[in-house]
């Protein structure tokens, strides 16, 4: 399993990356859905929520609080919307675990 995330993670692939840390990168998504829309990804890789496992317990709590870190940044104050599609049925394309963070406009409920 080599995704365009992993290409990103090892630098072969240029992102506009807004944080790292020995865990994780957040950068730019490529086509935004959201005047701020920032993805967040282990560099551990792991398909999707549905392959966490209880090793994995402390990384996806960390993943976490980097988006909430990061939305203070960017003064995502009013509120943003943070999504993990998650297979087939959840939309998701890249199959390398990933939060999407979006802000800066209001967002409605439910999705599409
Ligand atoms: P998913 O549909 O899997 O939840 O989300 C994948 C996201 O990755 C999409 O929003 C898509 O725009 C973004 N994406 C796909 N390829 C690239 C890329 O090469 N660079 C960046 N920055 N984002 C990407």
């Amino acid at each position: 399993m080599s995704t365009i995330f992993k290409r990103i993670i090892d630098g072969e692939i240029e992102a506009d990356i807004v944080y790292e840390d020995d865990l994780c990168l957040a950068f730019r998504d490529v086509n935004p859905q959201a005047p701020v829309h920032i993805l967040v990804i282990p560099k551990k890789e792991i398909r999707s929520i549905a392959d966490l496992t209880l090793e994995d317990q402390s990384l996806a709590g960390h993943l976490l609080l980097v988006v909430s870190k990061i939305a203070v940044e960017l003064e995502l104050d009013s509120g943003y919307r943070v999504v993990a599609n998650t297979g087939v049925d959840g939309g998701q394309s890249v199959d390398h675990l990933h939060l999407h963070l979006m802000g800066g406009r209001q967002h409605e409920w439910p999705p599409g």
